[in-house]
């Protein structure tokens, strides 16, 4: 039969691993990596003291081993919740952690009650497990794939359900034992599938930690930082799937190019910082004013586009001319109190069955020009 002890020592080695893999991703500076670290490091300190348990006094195999250990799946929980943005630290539970060490004094030194201590810590590790487990399935950020985060979820929910029947067990009695490594049947299943819960978990962490990073690549390629548009490249990709789809279903579809007017002159007059800051609030404004369906991206320096699903050219112009005169009228407060007022033109135009994208674009361009022409701040059709 396999021996507990190998079962720890089996944990402590992937526990070693785990820290180095998470370790290699310290720098990319994901939130929870610093708990999880430390979490994996106290595991192995506490399974050491665990395995040795035949050969070491009490206070260390059985008060320092279970209190050391409770502390390293706490650390992952509060790495779990820091990962999400949540506040990493719960007072109450340390002071659950507190009570459960004065059981085990008592368990230990004045009573002896091993079923006790197995009971208590059990339902400590379940309500981590389960935290965990909850955590996780509620921070899927919608559009990301769920793989990672179902594994964490399953992972800690096996966790959770392994220690509450295990407490539940020796809380009511059905099973008794003399020592942590005796190697019963009942003891072996549970050590296992409880002590194995926590290098799955560390596993789990290391993919949701890969999946922030190709997130923040994605977001980086994809959203340009001042504006909050999306880069040239995204906005094309998008465009073109927009098109593909409506020669597909037969909807309406139109574009927007828009360039703010005198920009040069924005920029030479009160700096390029300020420039900055004129297209930052042009980001903004847009965004809070289309619909969640249209597309914006940033075609470069001060050029946009606007892509208006199932929108004729005579909705999107009137959009459009909102914006304007939203613009316009408001201006945009400059960090130093001063309000600048700028404008913009746009020509805008429909697609037309079997075109490119390009040649709607070069349309809506020949129109921005026309807009441009004739004065500026003013929306024109194709
Ligand atoms: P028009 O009304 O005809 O569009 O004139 P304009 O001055 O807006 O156009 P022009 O193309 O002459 O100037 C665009 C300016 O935008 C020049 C460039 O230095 C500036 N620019 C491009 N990208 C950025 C940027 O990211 N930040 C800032 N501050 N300026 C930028
Ligand atoms: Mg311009
Ligand atoms: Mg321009």
């Amino acid at each position: 039969m396999l021996d507990p002890a190998s079962i720890l020592i089996v944990t402590v080695l992937s526990g070693i691993m785990s820290m180095a893999v998470l370790g290699s991703l310290r720098p990319a500076a994901i939130p929870g990596i610093g708990y999880w670290i430390r979490g994996n490091a106290l595991a192995i300190v506490g399974l050491i003291l665990f395995a040795l348990q035949r050969s070491t006094p009490l206070y260390l195999s059985v008060m320092v081993a279970n209190g050391v250990f409770s502390i390293a799946v706490l650390q992952m929980l509060q790495g779990c919740r820091q990962f999400f943005g949540r506040k990493p630290v719960e007072f109450a539970e340390y002071v659950c952690w507190a009570a459960m060490m004065l059981g085990f004094l008592c368990w230990t030194y004045v009573v002896t009650d091993i079923n006790a201590r197995i009971a208590s810590s059990s339902f400590f590790h379940a309500y981590v497990y389960a935290s965990v487990a909850w955590i996780t399935y509620k921070g899927h950020i919608p559009g990301r794939p769920k793989y990672s985060y179902h594994f964490v979820t399953a992972a800690a929910s096996i966790g959770a359900l392994g220690h509450m029947s295990r407490g539940l067990i020796y809380g009511l009695g059905l099973v008794h034992q003399t020592t942590l490594l005796q190697a019963n049947v009942v003891n072996i299943a549970f050590l296992g599938l409880g002590i194995l819960a926590l290098p799955s978990l560390s596993i789990g962490m290391v993919m949701l930690a890969h999946d922030r990073m190709a997130e923040r690549l994605e977001r980086w390629a994809n959203i340009d930082e001042l504006t909050g548009a999306l880069t040239r490249r995204a906005f094309l990709a998008r465009a073109e799937a927009r098109i593909r789809q409506v020669l597909a279903n037969g909807t309406r579809l139109s574009i927007a190019i828009i360039d703010i007017d005198h920009f040069k002159a924005i920029n030479d007059e009160y700096g390029h910082a300020c420039g900055d800051e004129v297209l930052a609030h042009f980001g903004r404004v847009v965004a809070a004013n289309i619909r969640s369906s249209d597309i914006f991206g940033r075609l470069g320096g001060e050029e946009f586009a606007v892509l208006y699903p199932s929108t004729g050219r005579g909705d999107a112009v009137e959009q459009l001319d909102r914006l304007r005169a939203t613009i316009a009228a408001a201006g945009c407060r400059l960090a130093d109190g001063e309000l600048l007022v700028y404008t913009f033109s746009a020509g805008a135009d429909e697609y037309r069955r079997d075109e490119t994208l390009a040649h709607l674009m070069a349309r809506a361009d020949a129109a921005l020009y026309a807009a441009k022409a004739r004065g500026r701040n003013r929306v024109m059709a194709g």
